[in-house]
């Protein structure tokens, strides 16, 4: 092996031998050619700075830096590549000069110091990107999180079927734009799609559904920026969190109102709806969101009540009445069971003879807070809330039972006639109830009369006129109480089961003045026509004796009013009786 003159073959046998030396002590990635070649080049670099002049360290820094950086990075690569090179190098590549063991020293000791250098460089290198790997991951780990998290927040704060948000999210920002108080006003419209029952009846709840993500676009686009939420059903709701005064949330009423009542066209399905608006603005100070939730409802059926497709405004005082009617209507039950309400009975004097005919039962109301509380503040009451059959029901039995006891030794016990609302008479056990209560008390039949008002005769079901057939025949009788305030329609009367018609005070108040002859003249006509009938004519509102007396001369059988006596407690009618 002769020496070349760029000392290639001796730099590769020693470049395999210091490969074969270092090959297995830690994993390499790369083939063992690889690894000559790169140990060859090293070898290179070593051989040119042992032979240059000066010795340069740089060298020895660089090819450890390289070692380091191909993974030749243990601590027995280390000291086999230095005991080879310590070895073999100066002999494999014949280098020769005087100082050639110290330039070797030298050498290796920075090959040594840049490895260490290199290795130390490298474990920070790994140390950071593990650093950073970790922090990158754990970024993204907890951008994962608020994703999951936002994706859940979504899902428990918004409505599935028109991606609104819902009752959740509304309460919060209602609550949050209550709280911000200093002076501001917020305003809410209460929305609620007229009769859109309708639609599902018609179409099915698939198309329902449709008409109501539809309802919601709209809604939302044309209040934007304000907040819409779905409450359920059709009800939605806006939040105007800044208004400066009522104009600004009645404005976003109209709109939505303008952008609900644009035709929608589901599937070639007219689904177009109306809607009504509640709207309450007032001060954030003094008030809460479920004020204003509960103001905004009662304005909202305001809207309704008033025929829908259309906004109402909240009205304080309006409200502040519905609301004790409420309290009041609820207290009815509790009142019941209390034995709160008593009768007060009031006499129905013959015109002919001054005797007392019968008396009509009139409920009051003995209320712990309010006194007591004539019938014109709870009986309307009672009948919308239905209340009035267990009230009725109550005064029925309670009339019946005091009635029984003004038998009298001599002369006819005047009947008790008991004021019986619609829907008392509509309902189907009424029959049965009043038989049941006259076989109890024992009061007969013909001393029971029932007081109706025409509307519940012109009610269009046969229901009550069976009822009062079946009443009459058992021989209680039947008067039209309040007659001329209704219909007034004597025809009808011919076919029904009536004995006896009480003619409204308004009639008898014209009596007082000599130019209400025309009023006279009808009342005369009336109670002739009645007479044809053969129903009796009993006056109402008979305040004095003159009123009495043109009664009489008219005609008229009884009368009824202050003249003969005001509405009093059992005990007088009693001492009349005796
Ligand atoms: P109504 O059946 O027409 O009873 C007569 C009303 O006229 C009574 O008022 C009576 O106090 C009043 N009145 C009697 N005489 C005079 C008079 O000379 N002048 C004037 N201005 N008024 C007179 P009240 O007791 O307040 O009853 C009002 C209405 O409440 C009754 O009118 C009746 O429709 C209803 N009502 C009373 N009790 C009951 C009941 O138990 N059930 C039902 N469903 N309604 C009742
Ligand atoms: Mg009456
Ligand atoms: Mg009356």
């Amino acid at each position: 092996m002769g020496e070349p003159p760029n000392g290639q073959p001796y730099i590769g046998v020693f470049a395999r031998a210091w490969a074969k030396a270092v090959a297995g002590t830690s994993y390499l990635p790369m083939t063992h050619a690889q690894l000559e070649a790169l140990l060859q080049r090293l070898t290179d670099l070593l051989a040119k700075a042992l032979r240059a002049e000066p010795l340069d360290l740089r060298v020895g820094h660089r090819v450890a830096q390289e070692l380091v950086a191909a993974h030749i990075a243990s601590a027995e690569a280390l000291g086999r590549t230095v005991e080879v090179i310590q070895l073999r190098l100066v002999r494999d590549l014949d280098l020769v000069a005087d100082d050639i063991e110290d330039r070797m020293a030298r050498l290796l000791g920075a090959v040594a110091t840049g490895y260490a250098r290199a290795l130390r460089d490298r474990t920070l290198d790994e140390q950071e990107s593990i650093r950073r790997a970790a922090m990158t991951a754990r970024a993204e780990a907890e951008q994962a999180l608020r994703a999951s998290e936002a994706r859940f927040r979504h899902q428990a704060t918004h409505d599935p079927l028109t991606d609104l948000p819902n009752r959740t999210l509304f309460a919060e920002r209602l609550a949050a734009a209550v709280d911000a108080g200093n002076g501001r006003r917020v305003g809410l419209c209460f929305v609620d799609l007229d009769r859109f029952k309708r639609i599902n009846d018609s179409f099915g709840h698939q198309i329902g559904d449709r008409a109501l993500v539809e309802a919601a676009r709209r809604l939302r686009r044309s209040v934007e920026p304000h907040l819409v939420a779905r409450l359920g059903g059709d009800a939605f709701v806006v939040l105007v969190e800044r208004s400066t005064g009522t104009g600004d949330v009645v404005a976003v009423a109209e709109a939505a109102l303008a952008a609900l009542s644009e035709p929608v066209v589901v599937d070639g399905h007219d689904v177009t709806v109306t809607a009504s608006v509640g709207i309450v603005e007032r001060r954030t100070a003094g008030t809460s969101p479920d004020d204003l939730m509960r103001a905004a409802g009662s304005t909202l059926n305001w809207a309704k009540t008033a025929g829908g497709a259309r906004w109402a405004l909240y009205d304080a005082e309006r409200d502040g009445q519905e609301q004790a009617r409420q309290e009041l209507s609820a207290a009815i039950p509790v009142g019941l069971e209390r034995g709160e309400f008593f009768l007060d009975y009031q006499p129905l004097t013959s015109l002919h003879d001054g005797s007392l005919l019968g008396v009509e039962a009139l409920v009051r109301w003995r209320h712990p807070q309010l006194g007591v509380l004539r019938p014109d503040s709870f009986i309307g009451l009672a009948e919308e809330t239905g209340l009035i059959v267990p009230l009725g029901g109550w005064v029925l039995a309670e009339a019946c039972r005091e009635a029984v006891g003004w038998a009298s030794a001599s002369g006819r016990p005047p009947y008790v006639s008991v004021n019986l609302a619609v829907r008392q008479v509509r309902r189907p056990g009424l029959v049965q109830e009043v038989r049941a209560l006259l076989r109890r008390t024992g009061l007969p039949p013909d001393r029971l009369q029932l007081e109706i008002t025409e509307s519940t005769m012109m009610s269009s079901s046969e229901e009550p006129v069976r009822a009062l057939r079946a009443l009459a025949e058992l021989g209680i009788r039947i008067a039209i109480d309040d007659f001329g305030t209704g219909y007034s329609n004597l025809a009808y009367l011919r076919d029904l089961p009536v004995t006896e018609l009480k003619v409204a005070g308004e009639f008898v108040r014209g009596l007082r003045t000599p130019e209400a002859r025309a009023d006279e003249r009808i009342l005369a006509s009336l109670v002739s026509l009645a007479h044809a009938l053969d129903l009796t004519v009993t006056a109402e509102g008979v305040e004095t004796g003159g009123q009495a007396e043109r009664l009489r001369a008219i005609g008229c059988d009884a009368g009824q009013g202050w003249h003969f006596g005001r509405p009093a407690p059992p005990d007088h009618i009693l001492a009349r009786i005796r």
